[in-house]
C-alpha cells in the first residue's frame, strides 16, 4: 500500500492518515481486554471491526496480539488515562465546552461521565467523523455529552467549521490534540496552536504531546522502527507505509510554543508515566519515544 502526504490529501478511517486512527483504536481495544485492564474503551473494538481492515480487526479482537510490541499497548494505557483525567478534571471544575482535535475513533464523547450540559466537539476529516457517528449510532451507543462534530481539514480554516457547529470562543474550553501533531506539517502545527490560543477564553485548558527536536540519528531510528512494524504486519496481509504518514524534520516544540503564548503548562514524560504504572517496556526505546512529554495547563488570557 503506497501513500504519500501532500497538501489537501483526504482520507477515511481505512486509508492514509485515517488508518492511524484505526490503529490507535485497535491498540486501545487490546489494552481494554482482560481482567487486569487499565483502561476501558468498549467502543474501540466495534469501531475497528466496522472499518473492515481484517488484520486490525483481529488485533482489536485479541488475536494476533503477538504482532504488536507491549510498548504500544502500554503507551495506549498511559495516553488514554492522561487525556481522560485531563478532560474529567477540566469538566468537573466547570469548563463546559470541550474540543477534541483529530478525534479519530476516540469515543470519549460516549464513554466519559461528563457533567450535565457539557458540549463536546470532535474535529477530524469529514469521512472520519461521519464514520464514527454512523457506526456508533448503528450500535445504539448514546453520547454522554452534547456531542457535535466538525468535519474539516485541520490544515484549513477549521475555526469556521467549529463555530458553525456551535462553538463559542467566549466560553472557556478544554482542548486536546492527542496523537495529532506529527501528522501536521510544522507550519500547520504552529497554526493550530495559534488558533487554539486565539479561540481560548481565559481559564481555558489544553492537553497535547510535546517532543523536543530530534537529535542526529533519532528520526532514522524512528523510521526504521516504523518500517519494521510495516514489514511485520505485511506478513499478515496489511502493509501501511507508516513512515510516510508523518511529517519529519525540525518543528517547534508544542509545550514551549504554547508557554510563550500565555499558557501555564505542566508536563510529564512518557518515561515517568511508565514508571508510575510499573511498565518496563520502554527500556531500549529504539523509536526514541522516551522524550515525549504529555503537557497540559491553563490559559491566563494575557498574551495572544
Ligand atoms: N486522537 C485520536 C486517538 O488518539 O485515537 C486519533 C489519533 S490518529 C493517530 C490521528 C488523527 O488525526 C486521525 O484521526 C486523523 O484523521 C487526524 N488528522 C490528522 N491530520 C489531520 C488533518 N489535517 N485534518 C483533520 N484531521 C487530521
Amino acid at each position: 500500500m503506497s501513500f504519500s502526504r501532500c497538501d489537501g490529501d483526504a482520507w477515511d478511517p481505512a486509508s492514509g492518515v485515517g488508518a492511524t486512527a484505526t490503529m490507535a483504536a485497535a491498540v486501545r481495544a487490546m489494552a481494554s481486554r482482560g481482567d487486569g485492564r487499565l483502561i476501558d474503551d468498549r467502543f474501540a473494538e466495534p469501531l475497528v471491526r466496522a472499518v473492515g481492515i481484517e488484520f486490525l480487526s483481529r488485533l482489536a479482537s485479541g488475536e494476533a496480539g503477538d504482532t504488536v510490541e507491549e510498548v504500544w499497548v502500554d503507551i495506549a494505557v498511559v495516553r488514554t488515562k492522561f487525556y481522560d483525567e485531563f478532560f474529567l478534571g477540566a469538566a468537573n471544575s466547570g469548563i463546559g465546552q470541550v474540543v477534541i482535535l483529530g478525534s479519530g475513533l476516540d469515543s470519549r464523547a460516549y464513554r466519559l461521565l461528563w457533567p450535565a450540559g457539557t458540549v463536546v466537539y470532535e474535529v477530524d476529516q469529514p469521512q472520519v467523523v461521519e464514520f464514527k457517528t454512523r457506526i456508533l449510532g448503528e450500535l445504539g451507543a448514546v453520547p454522554t455529552a452534547d456531542r457535535r462534530v466538525a468535519g474539516v481539514d485541520l490544515r484549513d480554516d477549521w475555526p469556521d467549521a467549529l463555530r458553525a457547529a456551535g462553538f463559542d470562543p467566549g466560553r472557556p474550553t478544554a482542548w486536546s490534540a492527542e496523537g495529532l501533531l506529527g501528522y501536521l506539517p510544522p507550519e500547520a502545527q504552529d497554526g493550530l496552536l495559534d488558533t487554539i490560543t486565539e479561540l481560548s477564553a481565559p481559564g481555558s485548558r489544553v492537553a497535547t504531546e510535546s517532543k523536543p527536536n530530534p537529535r542526529p540519528g533519532d528520526e532514522d531510528s524512528t523510521k526504521e522502527g516504523l518500517q519494521r512494524i510495516s514489514e511485520r504486519w505485511s506478513g499478515h496481509g496489511y502493509a501501511p507505509d507508516m513512515a510516510r504518514l508523518r511529517y519529519f524534520g525540525a518543528r517547534n516544540e508544542a509545550g514551549p510554543y504554547l508557554a510563550e503564548r500565555g499558557w501555564a503548562l505542566d508536563g510529564v514524560s512518557i518515561r515517568d508515566l511508565f514508571a508510575a504504572n510499573g511498565f518496563s517496556s520502554l527500556k531500549d526505546d529504539e523509536m526514541r519515544m522516551g522524550d515525549l512529554r504529555y503537557v497540559s495547563g491553563t490559559f491566563g488570557g494575557t498574551v495572544k
